[in-house]
C-alpha cells in the first residue's frame, strides 16, 4: 500500500509513509471486508458511512504539516483510522463524530490499541470545540458547502486546515493557512466525500 498507492503517486513526507505503514488498517474496517483493507478505495463503515482510501488519508495527512507539538481537531471520526494516523503524529487530538455509535466504537478500538492522546466527542463538529480552541490543525473528513468562519476562528496564528468544500457529489479539497489576519488556499483536487450534517454542514 505505501509503496504503490501513496509513494509512486507523490506522497513524499517520511513521517507520514511510516505511520501509514504502522497502523493496521484491517483493524477499523468490518470484519468481513478484511480482505480489502489496504486496497485503493473507501470501505463501508456502517452507519451509512465510508473510510477513505488510503490516498486520500495520506494527501490530507501530508497537507495537514502536523508536528509533535500540535493540537488538531478532528470532524467525523468514523472508524477513527484517520485518527489515529494523526494521534501518531500530534501531541493531542480531539476528535468529534455526529453518531455516537460510531463514536463508541471508535473510542473502543483506539483505546484497545494503545492510544492515550485522543479526546473523543459526540456532537456537530460543523461548529468546532469553541471551548477548547485555539486549535494548530483542523481536519475534516466529512465534505462542507462552504468554509465555516466558526472553523477558521478556531485555528491558530499560523495554523493550517484541510478540508473538502463544495457541491454535496463533488468537492475541491483545500488546504487552507491562517496567514496574520488573511488567509491562503490552496486547492489539492476535485474529491467525493460523504456529507457533514450539521448548522455549517448539509441539513441531511
Ligand atoms: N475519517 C473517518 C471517515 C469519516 S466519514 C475514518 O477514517 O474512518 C465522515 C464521518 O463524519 C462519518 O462518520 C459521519 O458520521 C461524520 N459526521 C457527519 N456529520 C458530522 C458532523 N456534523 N460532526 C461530526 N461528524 C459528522
Amino acid at each position: 500500500m505505501v509503496k504503490h498507492q501513496l509513494r509512486a503517486r507523490g506522497i513524499a513526507d517520511e513521517d507520514v509513509l511510516t505511520v501509514m505503514g504502522r497502523v493496521a488498517r484491517h483493524l477499523f474496517v468490518p470484519f468481513s471486508l478484511r480482505e480489502e483493507a489496504y486496497e485503493d478505495h473507501p470501505l463501508p463503515i456502517g452507519e451509512g458511512q465510508t473510510i477513505s482510501q488510503p490516498y486520500i488519508v495520506a494527501l490530507m495527512t501530508e497537507a495537514l504539516c502536523v508536528t509533535g507539538k500540535a493540537k488538531v481537531l478532528e470532524i467525523g471520526t468514523g472508524s477513527g483510522y484517520q485518527t489515529a494516523i494523526l494521534a501518531e503524529l500530534a501531541n493531542t487530538v480531539f476528535t468529534v463524530e455526529r453518531s455516537s455509535t460510531l463514536s463508541s466504537a471508535a473510542q473502543q478500538r483506539l483505546r484497545d490499541l494503545g492510544y492515550e492522546n485522543i479526546q473523543f466527542v459526540v456532537g456537530d463538529g460543523t461548529l468546532g470545540l469553541p471551548a477548547q480552541a485555539p486549535f494548530d490543525r483542523i481536519i475534516a473528513t466529512g465534505s462542507l458547502p462552504r468554509l465555516p468562519q466558526g472553523l477558521l476562528d478556531q485555528l491558530a496564528p499560523d495554523g493550517i486546515c484541510v478540508l473538502p468544500v463544495g457541491d454535496r457529489f463533488l468537492q475541491r479539497l483545500l488546504q487552507v493557512k491562517k496567514v496574520g489576519s488573511s488567509v491562503e488556499q490552496h486547492n489539492l483536487g476535485a474529491c467525493c466525500f460523504v456529507p457533514l450534517i450539521g448548522k455549517e454542514g448539509w441539513s441531511s
